[in-house]
């Protein structure tokens, strides 16, 4: 008989564990095991589940660098001890939490796949139920002894998504997720169909984490009316070495010449400059209009179709491994974890 799959439950904190404050009347998160009880479901699965719950769970709100690096250790630590890791997490951040951690692990083979929910799982109109039921049985999921999801996604609401394509666009619907540069990895109805041709082929070596991360980087949204003070203020920052530059549409931004000024100053000072797409969808095609030219002439990198979210921790992770701005402007531009579609 087969054996049955090993899944390891890693509870971050998130909605799906909080209650309401009787006091307070603020949702706030309480003991996992007492998340558990509130699934009895879990208990009919034909699957082993363990579970490792942060010592202070938190609001997603409160996530940084430290603690993905803390549950990439984690996961490599307990990698050999289970078919797949489920990682219960707030919704605020988890495309964050999903894209650093796809840039953290070489060679994945077992699915990682990250899930909250909307409601709290005691409440009665729970989305969380589902959510965990089905993001488990996905984790588990396996073919010919190979899992059938070897990357690290985000399942919410019926669907599961590639991680680090994934932002959060609706803080009331159930539907909190989209993937709009990125086909869906598989949807649930009575069956869990797998969109097998847009799944990563599991990586062959064995697997190797990149825990380190630099958060010397900014974000720079650009706004009509947007001043020379905060454009310098942003880009003059102690220690800053790289930017993403949240651009209108296809990669565009305003021809002042001041702020082309400083955008050159600041590439020649040796920050890097990423241009990133405002819009929900689509791709920075630098050049396209002369509203985009002068970036790619002063250097700026066009980042494709990347997320924001997979932008931020990209950065964050090359700037921990580049040794030279060259090798991270050409890995910036190149597909590492399916994170963008290369021109
Ligand atoms: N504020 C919550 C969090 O991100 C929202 C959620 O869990 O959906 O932790």
């Amino acid at each position: 008989m087969a054996k049955s799959p090993r899944i390891l439950l890693i509870y971050t904190g998130g909605t799906i564990g909080m209650i309401r404050d009787p006091k307070s009347g603020q949702l706030k998160p309480f003991n996992f095991t007492r998340l558990l009880d509130e699934v009895p479901e879990l208990s009919k699965f034909d699957v082993k589940i363990s579970t490792h719950s942060f010592r202070t769970p938190i609001d997603s709100s409160d996530m940084q660098p430290e603690i993905w690096m803390e549950l990439a250790h984690l996961i490599e630590s307990e990698y050999n001890n289970y078919d797949g890791f489920v990682i219960l997490h707030g919704s605020d951040t988890m495309a964050f939490t999903a894209s650093a951690l796809s840039f953290m692990f070489e060679n994945l083979s077992k699915p990682v796949v990250l899930t909250g929910s909307q409601l709290p799982i005691g409440t009665i109109r729970t989305d969380g139920k589902e959510n965990l039921i089905t993001a488990i049985e996905i984790a588990a999921a396996s073919h010919k002894g190979k899992a059938i999801v070897p990357e690290v996604c985000v399942y919410f609401e019926y669907r599961l998504y590639r991680g680090n394509r994934t932002n959060k666009f609706n803080a009331e619907h159930f539907r909190a997720f989209q993937s709009p540069n990125y086909p869906l990895l598989a949807e649930a109805g009575i069956h869990i169909h797998y969109n097998h041709a847009h799944i990563s082929k599991a990586g062959k070596g064995k697997l190797k984490i990149l825990p380190l991360l630099d958060k010397n980087i900014a974000i720079l949204k650009m706004f009509p009316g947007i001043t020379p003070q905060v454009v310098n203020a942003i880009l003059g920052a102690e220690n800053l070495k790289a930017v993403i530059l949240e651009t209108y549409g296809s990669g565009n931004v305003t021809t002042e010449k001041w702020f082309t000024e400083a955008v050159k100053s600041a590439i020649k000072k040796g920050v890097v400059i990423l241009n990133i797409t405002q819009c929900a969808a689509g791709t920075v095609e630098q050049g396209r209009y002369q509203t985009s030219a002068q970036l790619e002439k002063a250097g700026v990198v066009g980042g494709a179709d990347m997320t924001t979210e997979a932008a931020v921790t990209k950065l964050m992770h090359l700037l921990a491994y580049c040794e030279t701005t060259a090798e991270l402007t050409r890995k910036l531009k190149k597909n590492l974890r399916g994170e963008l579609t290369e021109l």
